[in-house]
């Protein structure tokens, strides 16, 4: 078999076989629906319970406070329109970052269309939201504040105990897309005072399509689909059962590992950071040089293409991700990259790469090794670097 080194884990994880063995059974053997009467289905009910109270205990939250969801998109999309609906007594105005994924960023625009005001906090040249930005967006009109827990493209963290502590003084509801940063780092909901926050399951070794919600004992949130009881009538139908066992065997799982798996990502993500920026000259480092997930790594090379980086990777069996959309058809550099200030031509030079506990220190030889060789071939093409070397040796 062909070598494959798989280095876009904040795009998706591979779902851990213990994950899909304890799945399996409830496709087949254990397919009641959890709210038959009879005791062959009810059993589920119970299995879901505990699921429930797993994914609760990772957070500090209580069991009854987390809501199943189809993923990080649909819990983005509940927290921000269904809080908005409901506190649109007490005002309109709602702040978030300009960071934010795109659940979160297209949900505030649609937002905008139906009457509410959204401020878009700058972040500085890290990616850190700035605590005075905050504080200075607030007004008597805002009811909601989200903020990501950790960027997916340049693994910043935010300072989220201190977000939460501002939006708690104002009594603001504070809400956080923790999909990139749950089961990477951890996470208090109480310390911090989150109110709502979204996760998902394919993010940290469990399936696809099925994610949560957690919902403060207390906060106002509007249904998302109306129908069945299920989710204490929040949000209605038939429980995703495997998924639902997926996700928390995903959770265990991820809370047990956390410590020793992100040692050891951390140690090899400086290892790449380190051998890049000493043995590529022209690129810089995205996101916090610290304060970042411990699997994420982001260069941006300059005069270089994200896509032609990506797909002579891929020729060698190297799966990694760009900072540009190009290939979702639109031509603009990542959202992200603009807002920590790079110029468009930087920014369209970047290259993300997302380690998982496989990863090993020969992968990362391996990949630098061919990295620079790539970098150093798009450049001997570029008549923009060759004028750089020419005004360089002057
Ligand atoms: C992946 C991701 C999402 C979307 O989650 P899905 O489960 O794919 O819908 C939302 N926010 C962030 C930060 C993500 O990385």
């Amino acid at each position: 078999m062909s070598r494959l080194i798989y280095l876009d884990n904040a795009a998706t994880t591979k779902t851990a076989p213990e994950v899909v063995d304890a799945m399996l059974p409830y496709f087949t053997e254990h397919f009641g629906n959890p709210s038959s009467i009879y005791s062959f289905a009810a059993a589920n009910k119970e299995v879901i319970a505990k699921q429930r109270e797993t994914i609760a205990d990772a957070l500090g939250a209580k069991a009854n406070e987390i809501y199943f969801t189809a993923g990080g998109s649909e819990s983005d999309n509940w927290a921000l329109k269904a809080t908005a609906e409901a506190y649109a007594a007490k005002g309109n105005h709602i702040i978030t970052s300009k960071i934010e994924h795109h659940a979160i960023l297209h949900t505030c625009q649609y937002l905008e269309t139906r009457g509410f005001e959204v401020t878009y906090l700058d972040v500085d040249e890290d990616g850190v939201v700035k605590l005075e930005d905050l504080k200075a967006a607030i007004r008597p009109t805002t009811i909601l504040i989200s903020i990501m827990y950790a960027n997916n493209e340049i693994g910043t963290i935010q300072p989220i105990r201190e977000i939460g502590e501002i939006a708690k003084e104002h009594g603001i509801l504070f809400h956080t897309d923790a999909v990139q940063a749950f089961g990477q780092v951890p996470i208090d909901v109480d310390a911090c005072h989150i109110d709502m926050l979204s996760a998902s399951g394919h993010k940290l070794n469990g399936p696809k399509g099925i994610g949560f919600l957690y919902i403060r004992t207390g906060v106002k949130i509007r249904s998302f689909v109306h129908g069945g009881a299920q989710e204490r009538k929040r949000r209605a139908g038939t429980e995703n059962v495997p998924g639902i066992v997926g996700l928390g065997t995903a959770v265990d799982r991820a809370v047990r590992t956390m410590k020793e798996r992100t040692v050891k990502e951390r140690e090899l993500r400086d290892y790449l950071i380190k051998r890049i920026s000493e043995e590529i000259p022209y690129c810089r480092l995205n996101g916090h040089p610290t304060d970042r997930l411990p699997n994420n790594v982001n260069f941006s090379f300059r005069f270089v293409e994200g896509e032609s980086m990506l797909i002579r990777l891929d020729l060698l069996g190297i799966c990694a991700s760009s900072g540009s959309a190009c290939t979702s058809g639109s031509l603009d550099p990542s959202h992200v990259l603009l807002a920590i200030g790079l110029p468009h031509e930087i920014a369209h030079g970047s290259l993300r790469m997302t380690l998982n506990e496989e990863i090993t220190k020969e992968d990362i030889d391996y990949v630098t090794d061919n990295l620079k060789e790539i970098v150093a071939l798009i450049r001997s093409m570029s008549p923009l670097y060759e004028d750089f070397m020419k005004k360089q040796a002057k």
